[in-house]
């Protein structure tokens, strides 16, 4: 068994992006307690009396908050990892089995729309992904949520998109898993995390699950606003996997097909799907990558992929 996933926790990522602050929202939020009545209605004045009031915003606040918020237990110890000035990742979000497992998403903002992967695992994680790409995109007439697969890790935060007026695309096999859900996925993690219903509704919010807008079978090319987005069918974790390509940036959001930090979740399958999953991220090392977003763990380069492999084929 090779355990070299391990050694990776506690390290340093292997690529170091520019990780940008939290969102303002919380920054008001975290900042509130250390100012008088008086510094804040100044703030509010040059904030309300800007144009840029956003930069503005960020300049004050990053110089007060001085790092001393701490992440709200909702939604993990998430970071934003700018990649280029329209593609983000967001690391560490929320994950019930402790912060080892904290689940990752990420944004593509175009000319005239906001694409998601992932949404996080409950509503304050949907939330976070929201505010961090509200603030950054140019325009906001479309919005877009890829769902790479039907786990709760991946799709508890999908509401706050729905809500927005988001289009929902996803695998075939991600309508079964989801559509008349009644709640039942919910309940299920809540009973498994031995949790209270009321604990459950804290933790993870009103949770609505409901069958993705557009279906994908097979490989798929989106154009969106004349950006390229590659959504690939790779099968092995579960049978309704895909990753997210983006060629303009080189940048591969690897769903689960792809782990950093922790072993690649086997569990939903045998041989047989293992050796389909090694067989698609062979196929993936066709691609031009730059950089991968693993669904899990740390931003990596391309050879984590070859990582995945010897782990999968350490099985047989
Ligand atoms: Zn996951």
């Amino acid at each position: 068994m090779i355990d070299w996933m391990f050694t990776n926790i506690g390290s340093e990522p292997m690529i170091k992006m520019e990780i940008i602050e939290d969102s303002i929202d919380k920054r008001i939020q975290m900042s509130m307690k250390n100012f008088t009545a008086l510094g804040l209605m100044i703030l509010f004045i040059l904030y309300s009396l800007s144009s840029s009031s956003e930069i503005l915003a960020s300049t004050l606040f990053s110089f007060m908050d001085k790092k001393t918020s701490k992440q709200s237990e909702l939604v993990g110890r998430p970071e934003v990892h700018k990649i280029t000035n329209d593609v983000y990742a967001i690391t560490d979000l929320f994950h019930s089995r402790g912060k080892k497992a904290g689940v990752n998403a990420g944004i593509i903002l175009t000319e005239k729309s906001i694409i998601f992967i992932d949404a996080g695992m409950n509503i304050a994680s949907g939330e976070f992904l929201w505010r961090a790409a509200a603030k950054r995109a140019k325009r906001k007439e479309k919005l877009y949520l890829i769902l790479t697969h039907h786990h709760s890790d991946h799709v508890f935060g999908m509401r706050v998109f729905k809500d927005r007026g988001a289009k929902v695309i996803a695998h075939i096999g991600v309508e079964e898993e989801l559509k008349d859900d009644n709640g039942f996925y919910k309940k299920f993690i809540i009973e498994m995390d031995g949790l209270s219903p009321e604990e459950g509704d804290r933790i993870y919010g009103d949770v609505l699950l409901t069958a993705p807008d557009q279906l994908i079978e097979n490989d798929t090319v989106l154009n969106i606003d004349g950006d390229e987005i590659q959504l690939l069918f790779t099968p092995g974790h579960v049978d309704d996997e895909i990753v997210v390509y983006h060629p303009k940036s080189r940048t591969l959001f690897g769903g689960d097909a792809i782990y950093e930090g922790m072993p690649p979740n086997t569990r939903f399958g045998a041989q047989k799907e293992w050796q389909l999953w090694i067989s698609h991220l062979e196929r993936l090392k066709k691609l031009e990558i730059d950089l991968i977003v693993p669904g899990h763990g740390k931003l990596n380069p391309k050879e984590l992929l070859d990582r995945n492999i010897s782990y999968l084929k350490s099985l047989f």
